[in-house]
């Protein structure tokens, strides 16, 4: 079976072939999850990443696939599994080849956790794939972030700055925890339409806020807030944050103007990516995206299996 990169993640024998992320709409491809540099038409997905596309590419145009189901795509027997990166996303087992996508397995609580599967061969996503991001346990942050929120509150509106998709999906969930009910932008509002109707219960208001309030905005909006909710926040003594997982190294304090900022990761950090790849055991590993040559060369000196970087 031969594995490279062309146009996505290619696997291909004699007479099969399957494009996994595929880069161009392709019917005999597999999107992983809604994120829009992995979203195309036509292609194998969860019937969850089916819908995030009808909203974000203005056309529901795919095939929609359950979780845990087999299908045949380009031949070869595929199984989707959660992913724990956002609503919907999907590892991939294709035969005896996994392919992880992005994938978090601590998860999130609208998205599940990713699980490992024992596997021949491994395809891993390698964003956090150097030895210096490690992350935070997620539970950690989340105190924190329940904590400060509680805080500000007492002194004017919180603004969150979150993708629009996964992210602010995310925050709006947590802060339900805590009694809020967070404005959202259109575009976040469209999005957790979506949510709603696969029976993941969110709650959020739209329209002009009212007193003191929570929000949950695009990253975008915090550097321009004009005629945003944060300028209204900011207005009443409001407070910002920003919420990534690159937080946890770098400070966006200047480029993002805002008050605190959060490492809230939807993708494994390094600690992670090494137990995920023990866990499911595989005899080969390739890896993709981010620091794939640094984590393929870990790979090697850890297990002392064949371990390289895709493209
Ligand atoms: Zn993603």
């Amino acid at each position: 079976m031969d594995i490279r990169y062309e146009h996505g993640i290619c696997i291909e024998d004699d007479h099969r072939k399957v494009i996994l992320d595929p880069t161009r709409q392709s019917e005999i491809g597999v999107v992983t999850h809604g994120h829009m540099d992995h979203l195309v038409k036509d292609a194998f997905m969860t019937y969850q990443t089916l819908d995030i596309l009808g909203v974000r590419m203005g056309e529901r145009r795919g095939k929609g696939v359950s979780y845990g189901f087999p299908h045949q795509v380009g031949g070869f027997n595929v199984l989707l599994f959660p992913a724990g990166h956002v609503f919907g996303s999907a590892m991939t087992m294709v035969e005896d080849v996994l392919y992880t996508g992005d994938f978090n397995p601590e998860g999130g609580s609208t998205c599940g956790r990713a699980s490992p599967h024992k596997c021949n061969t491994l395809i891993i996503e390698t964003t956090y794939g150097k030895l210096d991001y490690r992350l935070p346990p997620k539970k950690d942050i989340i105190d924190d972030i329940k904590i400060w929120t509680e805080c500000q509150l007492e002194d004017g509106p919180v603004v969150f700055g979150a993708y629009e998709f996964g992210k602010a999906q995310e925050i709006i969930s947590l802060l339900n925890s805590m009694g809020e009910v967070p404005y959202v932008t259109d575009r976040i509002y469209r999005l957790c339409e979506i949510y709603n109707k696969h029976g993941v219960d969110l709650k959020y208001n739209h329209g002009e806020p009212e007193g003191d309030f929570t929000a949950v905005v695009p990253p975008g909006d915090l550097k321009k807030p004009i005629g945003s909710l944060l300028k209204k926040a900011r207005k009443m003594n409001g407070t910002s944050a920003y919420l990534s997982g690159w937080c946890a190294f770098y400070s966006f304090f200047h480029s993002m103007d805002i008050d605190a900022q959060f490492p809230f990761s939807d993708h494994a950090g390094f600690d992670e990516l090494i137990d995920y790849v023990k866990k499911c055991d595989p005899e080969r590993v390739f890896t993709v995206h981010g620091s794939a040559k640094e984590f393929a060369k870990t790979v090697e000196n850890e297990f002392g299996i064949e371990a390289k970087a895709l493209k």
